[in-house]
Formats: structure tokens, C-alpha cells, sequence
């Protein structure tokens, strides 16, 4: 049996110049675990040509959906950017990541940390109801350089909150809070300095972070993910993985070349 599967293009939606969203359909056999990446691509020449995508659909939704940069000449990105209802895509059936509940001791506030796609996994986890059976608030961040790319800002703010199943969790115990570096915005500065400074607690009224309530789940780009995990690491917080649950967990949300 062939270790992917092959999907259909159901929609697309493009964000901005270099960001886009698309949703497949799902092979009822690939299973996963909210926060989880699989490996997605397209047919180049007989062989696929794959890249690690986080899912951006809950596990109980009957379609994958994926987020998506378009790099500039990347191998795959300036393909898939084309992508149009009805083509094929090429999706493995295993899905794997650390951004999973089970890597995180017990505590009473999940801070998700993400920038730019790095929003992806944590769109999965918002969704997920055990999240909230876990955690009495969830505080989803987003960095961004510039509003528009705040993407699913409004999925987050009316969608969910009228989600049939997780519609009630949402409303009371999740809190959305974009920021952006580049231009003015209500929010903003950088997810570290608004950690340092306090003024991220301040603005959600939430304590400041402390290692008996607080975890956290970090997605970004090499430097985010380096300058957070310096901080936590710094103030005594223990990293999770699949063998022992921590404080926090990261996953790159793409690799430097
Ligand atoms: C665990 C994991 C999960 C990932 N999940 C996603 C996801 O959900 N959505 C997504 O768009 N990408 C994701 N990526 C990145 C993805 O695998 C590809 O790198 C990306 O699709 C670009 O592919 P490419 O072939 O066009 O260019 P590549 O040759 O793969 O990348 C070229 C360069 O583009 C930059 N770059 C790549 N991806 C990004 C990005 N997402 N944001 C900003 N800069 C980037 C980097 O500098 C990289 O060196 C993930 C990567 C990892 C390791």
C-alpha cells in the first residue's frame, strides 16, 4: 500500500500576495492528533514533491484544510500557489508533530504562541474540545509584520465562536490576541518583548506567567521560536516531548536553508 494518499482541491482562498489557505478531501484512514504535521505536495515528474504542512482541520472535520506561504521561487510553493478546485494533491498518511496536549504537564492557562503560518497547528488545537476540558483559558497569539496577514482573524472571532460543538468553550474560555511589529495596529510588538514586558498579561487580564499555571506551545520561525524558548528556558520552564510532558513544546514552523 502507498504511503500517501491522493486528494482532491475542494477550495482555495488566498490571504495576500504570499499567503493562502486550501482545503482537500479526506481520506476517512488519515488520522491524527490535533496540532500534528503531515507531509503534502504535488506529482512533479512521477515523484511527488513534498513539504511538512501543519493541518489546519480539527481531526473530527470530514476535510483537510492547510495554510500556506508562497515563497518566491520555492520548489514547491510557487506550484502549489496555482492550485485550483479539482486537482490532485499528494498527502501522506502519517501525521506527527510535538504541538500535541499530551506533551504538556497539567496547568490552567495554554498560551499558543505563533507567527506567520505558524497560526496553522494552533487552528487545529482552538478546535479540539479537550483543549478546553484541559485548560481554563487558551490564549492564542499571532505575530505578524502587518495586519493583512493576520489571517483567520475573523474564523477566530465569529466563526467559532457559534461552532456547534466547541461554540460555548470558545466564548468563554479563548482569547484571540494578534499582534504586529510593522505598522499600527491595537496590538503591538514583538511575542517576546510583550512576554518580558508584562503587557500581554496586563492587556488579557491573566497573571503574569508562572510555572505552576502557565504552558505553552510555541510555532514560528527560527528566531521566534530561538528568542521564546530562551526565555521560558531562562525562567526554569522544561521543555515537553513525546517521552516526558514539559512546559512548553515547539515546532518549527518552517526550516532555514
Ligand atoms: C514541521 C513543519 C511544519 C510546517 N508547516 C507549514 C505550514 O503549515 N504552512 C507553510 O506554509 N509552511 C509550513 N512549513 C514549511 C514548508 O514545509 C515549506 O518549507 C514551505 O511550504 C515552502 O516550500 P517551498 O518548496 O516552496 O520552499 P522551501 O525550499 O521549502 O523553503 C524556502 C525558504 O522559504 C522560507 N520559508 C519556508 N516556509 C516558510 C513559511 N511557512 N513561512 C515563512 N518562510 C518560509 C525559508 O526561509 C526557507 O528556507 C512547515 C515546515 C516544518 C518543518
Amino acid at each position: 500500500m502507498s504511503n500517501f494518499n491522493e486528494e482532491r482541491v475542494l477550495s482555495v482562498h488566498h490571504w495576500t500576495d504570499s499567503l493562502f489557505s486550501f482545503r482537500t478531501t479526506r481520506d476517512p484512514s488519515f488520522r491524527f492528533r490535533n496540532g500534528e504535521f503531515t507531509m503534502i505536495g504535488l506529482k512533479a515528474e512521477g515523484k511527488p514533491l513534498l513539504r511538512a504542512y501543519s493541518v489546519v482541520s480539527a481531526n473530527y472535520e470530514d476535510e483537510l484544510e492547510f495554510f500556506s506561504i508562497k515563497v518566491p521561487n520555492g520548489p514547491l510553493t510557487s506550484k502549489l500557489q496555482h492550485l485550483k478546485v479539482g486537482d490532485p494533491i499528494v498527502v501522506s498518511r502519517k501525521a506527527t508533530g510535538t504541538l500535541v496536549l499530551d506533551n504538556l504537564m497539567p496547568g490552567r492557562h495554554l498560551y499558543l504562541l505563533g507567527t506567520g503560518t505558524g497560526l496553522a497547528p494552533f487552528l487545529a488545537i482552538i478546535k479540539d474540545p479537550e483543549t478546553y476540558e484541559r485548560f481554563e483559558k487558551v490564549v492564542l497569539v499571532h505575530g505578524c509584520r502587518q495586519v493583512q496577514e493576520l489571517a483567520y482573524g475573523e474564523t477566530i472571532t465569529e466563526t467559532l465562536p457559534n461552532h456547534e460543538l466547541i461554540g460555548d468553550m470558545v466564548r468563554d474560555q479563548l482569547v484571540y490576541y494578534p499582534t504586529v511589529t510593522r505598522e499600527p495596529f491595537r496590538n503591538r510588538g514583538r511575542i517576546t518583548d510583550l512576554m518580558t514586558s508584562g503587557k500581554l498579561f496586563s492587556d488579557i487580564g491573566l497573571p503574569m506567567m508562572t510555572k505552576e499555571d502557565d504552558r505553552f506551545m510555541l510555532c514560528g520561525s527560527p528566531d521566534m521560536i530561538r528568542d521564546t524558548r530562551d526565555l521560558l528556558s531562562g525562567a526554569g520552564y522544561v521543555e515537553g516531548n513525546h517521552g516526558e510532558a514539559g512546559h512548553y513544546v515547539i515546532e518549527k514552523a518552517f526550516v532555514e536553508k
